[in-house]
């Protein structure tokens, strides 16, 4: 039993991740600001005796510095996250990814903790062409003029920082690249694809694809992937190195499209929509994104598995419950 801090605890990730904190037996303190979490997804467990729950920003210096004290476990999930909110405002995204990273690996090193677990994205291998990428690949980031690339940068300094600070300090950091991660209590409104589609065609569609739908993507189950990332950090071995975590499972977005069609209502039609309507001017999508998950499967013996088909049928059910 450890005193964890999650950043960004009442966000999708993180707010899974603190129930199975809490199953776990562990004492967790949630840093969030609500901006793209929600206190609603703490509903379940905010009456928990070993959850402390701070509202604030991991921009606020001396706020980070009173929830970091007498933590074990820090697991900084707290980001400027999906495509649409980058590509919309590249300046909140470095601000809110770097320096306050970068402090709290100093407040960790200077305090307790023992662990560190760095919630970074897959968006760091950018456009990288090729099939079922590597940690230890090289990185094909796209140029500065196009902000998306801002996201995936932000994160790769802060895996540089994270594995600096292992380096000089000792701090047990462990960095998780998170693939496509889905599952209940995702929203769409910031691009993700699979609350997006699931929401349009529970709502009679049309599901909106963007270009012609071949770009490829794998999809995780939150569950899992949260699992994954709770095991590794107890691994010792996951210790200064850096994991995919992810399915493997392959797919393109047009197929995915059809799929969930074909689950709520075989009737309702695609739509396919450029993405300058989408996106604005100046975007580039990633044609192909699978991870290799083998170094992640070496350290803990698990990865993600749930098939498509199951991990739609739950958000399927989760988001007609909600509705
Ligand atoms: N996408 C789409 N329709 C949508 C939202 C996204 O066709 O309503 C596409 C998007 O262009 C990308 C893929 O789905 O190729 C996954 O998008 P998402 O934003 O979920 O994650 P990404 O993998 O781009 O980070």
């Amino acid at each position: 039993m450890a005193k964890c801090l999650v950043t960004g605890g009442a966000g999708f990730i993180g707010s899974h991740l603190t129930e199975l904190l809490l199953e776990e037996g562990h004492q967790v303190v949630v840093l969030d600001n609500l901006s793209t979490g929600r206190a609603t997804n703490l509903d379940a467990i905010s009456g928990h005796p070993n959850l402390t729950i701070q509202t604030g920003s991991i921009t606020d210096s001396v706020l980070l510095g009173e929830v970091v004290h007498g933590v074990e476990i820090i697991y900084h999930l707290a980001a400027a996250v999906g495509v649409k909110l980058v590509a919309d405002d590249p300046v909140r995204t470095i601000e809110t990814n770097i320096y306050p990273t970068e402090q709290l690996l100093r407040l960790a090193a200077q305090g307790n903790v023992k662990k560190f677990f760095l919630a970074s994205t897959s968006e760091v291998y950018g456009k990288r062409p090729g099939d079922a990428w590597v940690e230890d690949d090289d990185l094909h980031l796209g140029p500065t003029s196009r902000p998306r690339w801002a996201y995936g940068c932000s994160k790769a300094i802060d895996e540089f920082l994270a594995l600096a600070y292992y380096q000089k300090y000792g701090l047990g950091v462990t960095v998780g690249r998170f693939f496509n991660v889905v599952g209940p209590r995702q929203v769409g409104n910031y691009g993700m694809v699979v609350p997006r589609f699931v929401e349009s065609a529970l709502n009679g569609g049309p599901v909106t694809v963007y270009d012609d739908g071949s770009q490829v993507r794998c999809f995780g189950h939150v569950e899992e992937v949260t699992r994954c990332l709770y095991a590794l950090v107890q691994e010792d071995s996951a210790v200064g190195r850096v994991f995919n975590i992810g399915s493997d499972q392959a797919i393109s977005i047009l197929e995915l499209a059809q799929m969930v069609i074909e689950k709520v209502d075989p009737s309702i039609k695609v739509e396919f929509i450029p993405y300058r309507d989408a996106y604005g001017e100046n975007f580039e999508d990633v044609q192909r994104r699978v991870p290799n998950t083998g170094r992640l499967y070496e350290a803990t013996g698990m990865r993600p598995t749930m098939t498509l088909d199951r991990i739609l049928d739950d958000i399927i059910a989760w988001k007609k419950r909600t509705m």
